[in-house]
């Protein structure tokens, strides 16, 4: 199978990528492209274990580029879309490269699907169903997103599963919840309480810390992709989550335990602008259909990435030096609130 993710200079999709290329017994691509913008969120460091791969190559583009998306779709057998804006808070600052991107973007990907009858697995995220004080969301909840960001997912997720319904295209989405591990920009949580920790600094939590997430690990979700790719059905949609919800303020005290810090490192921020309470999914669909489980304890997981981010300075200093040149010198000084 010839293998196209967009995206895949990202968090996520080099993680996909490196799984794609690895040992994994189910895994037996004859060619994984990379298509990927390479915005402030790309980096082809994260792809450097298979840089040598003979089945690996990159290609530096947009998914809006129509022409690029038809030539590259027409030459694999499946397509991989996480290509995206993902990070909340720049999308409260300005949503328009959030509309450009995700929808603009996803709908130039279904029509070069459509146009060369190929399979499409479309990657969303639990933020579309927007917010559930108690129980869980199944794939049958309608989506109601409260954030730019979650709209703009809902649309690309509304818009793929509309080209199943009309066309008959064989696209299948995922709704995953909040990814951690290695190679996450230091702009999103865990990574960014981690490295403030690190450099001395005071994590800044947003108002009363009550906000519940669920976390997986990217590997874990990356696994699952792999699952939906191979035996997913067309039209499906599939609930992807690690069954470890935490408000922010536990993940926090866990954050600071594992650095020996303590509460005093707490910085009480205000709150972000319509922060959702509660995100949680019931991901017994893929559990059942697929035989897909976590294999990462949230435990040993966190502990792991913790060390990912000591071990790894150089890494994500490039990128805070990049997001903010002039703070570059005094990491300590670092202001500004975390993501998801
Ligand atoms: P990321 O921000 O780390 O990576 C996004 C990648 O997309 C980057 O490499 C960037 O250069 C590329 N990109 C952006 N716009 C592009 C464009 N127009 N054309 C080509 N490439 C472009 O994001 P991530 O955390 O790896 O998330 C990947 C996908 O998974 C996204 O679609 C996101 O919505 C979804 N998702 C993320 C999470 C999470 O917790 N991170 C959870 C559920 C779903």
């Amino acid at each position: 199978m010839r293998i196209l993710v967009t995206g895949g200079a990202g968090f996520i999709g080099s993680h996909l990528v490196r799984l794609l290329l690895g040992p994994d017994p189910e895994s037996r691509p004859t060619a994984v492209t990379v298509l990927d913008a390479l915005t402030y969120a790309g980096d082809l460091t994260r792809l450097d274990a298979v840089a040598g791969d003979p089945r690996y190559d990159f290609v530096y583009g947009d998914v809006r580029d129509r022409p690029l998306v038809e030539e590259l779709v027409g030459g694999h057998d499946a397509v991989v879309h996480l290509a995206a804006e993902t990070h909340v808070d720049r999308s409260i600052g300005g949503a328009g490269e959030f509309v450009s991107s995700n929808v603009l973007g996803t709908q130039v990907l279904l029509d070069a699907v459509l146009r060369h009858g190929r399979t499409l697995v479309h990657v969303s995220t639990d933020e579309v169903y927007g917010s559930i004080a108690e129980g869980s969301w199944t794939e049958d909840c309608p989506p109601a997103p409260r954030s730019p960001y979650a709209a703009a997912k809902a649309s690309s997720d509304l818009l793929a599963l509309a080209y199943h319904h009309t066309h008959g295209l064989d696209v299948r989405v995922t709704r995953c919840s909040n990814n951690y591990g290695p190679y996450q920009h230091p702009e999103k949580l865990i990574p960014r309480f981690s490295t403030l920790l690190l450099d001395g600094g005071r994590v800044p939590l947003y108002g009363d810390g009550r906000n519940v997430r669920d976390w997986l690990h990217v590997e874990d979700h990356c696994r699952a992709l792999l699952r939906v790719l191979l035996a997913g059905r067309a039209g499906r949609v599939y609930n992807i989550g690690g069954g470890a919800e935490l408000t922010n303020l536990r993940l926090t005290r866990l954050l600071l335990d594992a650095f020996g810090a303590g509460p005093e490192r707490i910085e009480r921020v205000p709150d972000r602008k319509g922060h959702d309470l509660r995100y949680s999914v019931d991901s017994g669909r893929i559990r059942r259909e697929l035989g897909w489980r976590p294999r990462h304890s949230f435990a040993e997981g966190l502990a792991a990435t913790v060390d990912w981010y000591r071990d790894n300075r150089a890494w994500w200093e490039r990128h805070l030096a990049e997001r903010d040149p002039a703070a570059a010198p005094q990491p300590s000084s670092r202001t500004g609130s975390p993501s998801r």
